[in-house]
């Protein structure tokens, strides 16, 4: 099996009744979406988990973790598979199966990141691309472009994921020289985590980056400068107590850079609104 996640949707679990013993989990990357549902493992007969160890690392003690490279060979099951950094997320990996002519799952990923590095994968007859989102055909750069007209604002709230974009946004502000970056705890470990541990995943040169933004942006007091917040939706964690703060004030402006998830606080805001 290749990644086991949760939601999108608040509580949503995949239905694996119908799916029996599995051998071996394997995981492209921590994010909840592929790997929140590892509490179902006793459902398919407890398979060993092959994951990097940056993502095994986040996970709870007592869970069977095997580890893959981050970029390299392993074998499974007698099956030789090949990782490669997925640009995407801290310990995120493509996985290159040696089946028949090649079977390449993707996962997450992306050659543009400014903050993940990636490796191109090798050619193979079959490619899995997820595309559960929908597909974005605007360069990241052109995306980025959106968020400097935000710099003009004196608040902005962006709910974001602690990792996946929510550093690479800090540093694309940082790197604009934006003076009034503020950021919750969360954001600020996981960015010091980043710098520290999980600099294997990182372009070269950016850890030392993170780690002065760690350092160097405030916290959070008030509707005041550009505003990082976690989770991205809203749903939990800082974010969604300031959105409960502010849905009724007119400052900050809040903009949701992720999937607008029916049900969340970041599809109400955006419907009424409230948020972009
Ligand atoms: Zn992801």
């Amino acid at each position: 099996m290749i990644d086991l996640g949760y939601g999108p949707q608040p509580g949503r679990l995949p239905n694996v009744d119908g799916v029996g013993k599995v051998d071996a989990l394997l995981l492209s990357h921590g994010h909840r979406d592929h790997a929140g549902g590892i509490a179902m493992l006793s459902k398919i007969g407890n398979p060993p988990i092959y994951a990097t160890e940056i993502v095994a690392r986040r996970f709870p003690s007592g869970i069977n973790v095997r580890a893959l490279p981050m970029s390299g060979t392993a074998e499974v099951l007698g099956v030789r598979i090949g990782t490669g950094r997925s640009g995407h997320a801290p310990g995120g990996v493509w996985l290159h199966l040696a089946l028949g002519d090649g079977l390449l799952y993707m996962g997450d990923n992306s050659s543009e990141s400014i903050l993940y590095a990636y490796d191109p994968p090798p050619r193979a007859g079959t490619v899995i691309l997820d595309g559960s989102y929908g597909s974005n055909d605007a360069t990241l750069a052109e995306c980025q472009k959106k968020f400097d007209a935000l710099l003009e604002s004196s608040a902005v709230l962006l709910p974001v994921p602690a990792d996946g974009r929510g550093p690479e946004i800090a540093l694309y502000f940082a790197r604009k020289g934006c003076p009034a970056l503020r950021i919750d705890e969360t954001m600020r470990s996981s960015l010091r985590r980043m710098a520290d541990t999980e600099r294997a995943s990182l372009r070269e040169g950016v850890a030392a980056e993170l780690a002065r933004i760690a350092e160097t942006a405030g916290a959070i007091d008030g509707p005041r400068g550009i505003i990082l917040a976690t989770r991205a939706d809203a749903t939990e964690g800082e974010s969604a107590r300031l959105v409960q703060q502010w849905e009724n004030a007119t400052d900050p402006v809040i903009v949701f850079s992720g999937d607008l998830t029916p049900g969340t606080p970041a599809e109400r805001l955006v419907k009424n609104g409230r948020a972009r």
